[in-house]
């Protein structure tokens, strides 16, 4: 049995969870729940950003503690767990103790091996970005290109990291995979941007320009810079702090799941920070992209932001589930249309899958008296068996759209194989004996369906299973056959068709 610690990025708290954050959460959890049936040891971490400069204004505004406004704005992404239907593990906050002590002994690791030093720094912060921006990013009337507000000429002490001292290290790493990036092309967008050489990063505040943080060991008038609060999660939450048992069970991370923005920071800063500190670096990165809305980049001026709330509540966590991973490219920009949507719902879940899963079940209801038949040894594991391979092929190389594709050909394969074999004649030509061979087939490849789709639409698995009687464990890894003589019940459409 081998493991599997799989992260998603944590979520920053000043605004409530978008499309994008359900496309990545979900994701992660497709792979937790597959790996989970493959019974590997699998943990699954997902959490909240909590700290800087951000939530600390909006909280002065409305005239609250900061610990409140993160306290209320955590708990709608904790609830994502309910809402999306999502496996994770654990869920790690910034502002936890545990994170704290962990962040902190990391700092204290790498000054010690003199990565750490105080400099001025000067620069053009912007409070919207929290960050500072370089000259030539600046737009014509010396704005910050995304706020459109005069950034801040600030000149500081900071403390330094050196990264520049880690470059070849980490091209080296992701040169020979041993940091593996998927897909290939942002691997190669990180060796570009490495080029000659990584920069020395800020990596503190002074506590008058960043609050609301995590204060710096052996320096309280600094703050640590998001770097050292925010990458540090993947391995506080875990037990970093106090080198557990659990922390040397899970680290390193087996997948860090992230958006390609965020791409240089954890394929670059966050490696320079654990060589530093003398960690384990994690073994793979899988990036994708970004979400668009009927074709544009969503915005709330547009008014084309997609809740994905609101599509839970209408069709249900499966029917959105089912669509992001089917529609968006995995490692690639997508986009989400409602028109689409509506679409692959109608043709795939309600046509595809709900069809098949009704005519198995209303077949087997007249032909056999809603009865698994007996003809065990009719297994079809064999006629199915290159569908199975392909679809762990595109799980492992973090191809989701792909697994779905799988799903829908073996769908298909199952409508076909009743049309070619068509019962309702077998039956009429009083040919029960092949009937009953059809049906038990027909039951058997709805049971592998299950399987297929159970990482993905979890809760649409667990109610074919209760249908067929399947038995099966709460994380799938045991997956019964079919009884014989046992009852197949009806029960309501599971997806019923949408109006176009
Ligand atoms: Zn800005």
């Amino acid at each position: 049995m081998s493991k599997f610690y799989v992260t998603t990025a944590i979520a920053y708290v000043n605004a409530p969870p978008h499309i994008g954050h359900a496309l990545e959460f979900i994701q992660a959890d497709v792979l937790a729940r597959y790996h989970r049936a493959k019974k590997d040891d699998t943990y699954f971490l997902t959490g909240t950003d909590e700290h800087g400069v951000k939530v600390y204004e909006i909280a002065k505004e409305k005239g609250v503690e900061t610990q409140q406004i993160v306290d209320e704005n955590a708990e709608i992404f904790i609830s994502l767990k309910e809402i999306l239907e999502l496996s994770n593990d654990d869920f790690i906050r910034t502002t936890q103790d545990r994170h704290k002590a962990g962040a902190r002994k990391l700092w204290e690791k790498m000054e010690e091996a003199g990565d750490i030093y105080k400099d001025t720094y000067k620069g053009n912060y912007c409070v919207g970005c929290e960050a500072y921006i370089a000259e030539k990013d600046l737009d014509e009337n010396g704005m910050c290109p995304n706020h459109k507000k005069k950034p801040k000429l600030l000149e500081e002490e900071n403390y330094f990291f050196r990264l520049s001292k880690y470059s070849d290290k980490i091209r080296e790493a992701i040169e020979s995979d041993r940091l593996k990036i998927v897909p290939e092309s942002r691997k190669n967008e990180m060796l570009n941007l490495i080029g000659d050489g990584l920069h020395d990063v800020s990596f503190s505040r002074p506590k008058e320009v960043l609050p609301w943080g995590i204060d710096v060991p052996g320096d309280d008038s600094q703050v640590m810079y998001v770097w050292g609060d925010a990458l540090s999660n993947y391995i506080t939450a875990i037990g970093y702090s106090a080198e557990s048992e659990h922390f040397k069970k899970y680290w390193p991370a087996d997948v860090h799941l992230i958006g390609k923005d965020i791409l240089r920071f954890h394929a670059g800063i966050w490696i320079g920070m654990l060589m530093s500190a003398g960690v384990e670096i994690p073994r793979a990165i899988y990036v994708h992209g970004f979400v668009t809305s009927e074709g544009h980049k969503m915005s709330k001026s547009l008014g084309n932001v997609v809740d994905p709330l609101e599509y839970v509540e209408k069709y249900g966590a499966d029917a959105l589930r089912y669509f992001l991973m089917r529609e968006i490219p995995t490692a690639d920009d997508g986009d989400f249309s409602h028109g689409r949507f509506v679409d692959v719902y109608n043709s795939e879940l309600a046509n595809g899958l709900g069809n098949l899963v009704n005519r198995v079940v209303m077949m087997t209801e007249k032909y056999a008296k809603s009865r698994v038949p007996n003809k065990a040894g009719s297994d079809v594991y064999e006629d199915l068996k290159e569908y199975f391979d392909k679809y762990d092929v595109a799980m492992k190389g973090f191809d989701i759209k792909e697994t779905c594709d799988v799903v829908m050909r073996v769908i298909d394969y199952g409508n076909k194989y009743l049309d070619d074999k068509k019962p309702w004649i077998l039956a009429k030509e009083g040919k029960d004996d092949e009937v009953m061979e059809v049906l038990y087939r027909s039951l058997d490849i709805l049971r592998y369906v299950c399987m297929l789709i159970a990482p993905i639409i979890p809760a649409t698995c667990r109610k074919i299973i209760d249908q067929l009687g399947i038995e099966v464990s709460e994380d799938f890894s045991e997956f019964g056959e079919l009884k014989v003589g046992g009852n197949v019940k009806k029960a309501d459409a599971l997806f019923p068709r949408l109006e176009e």
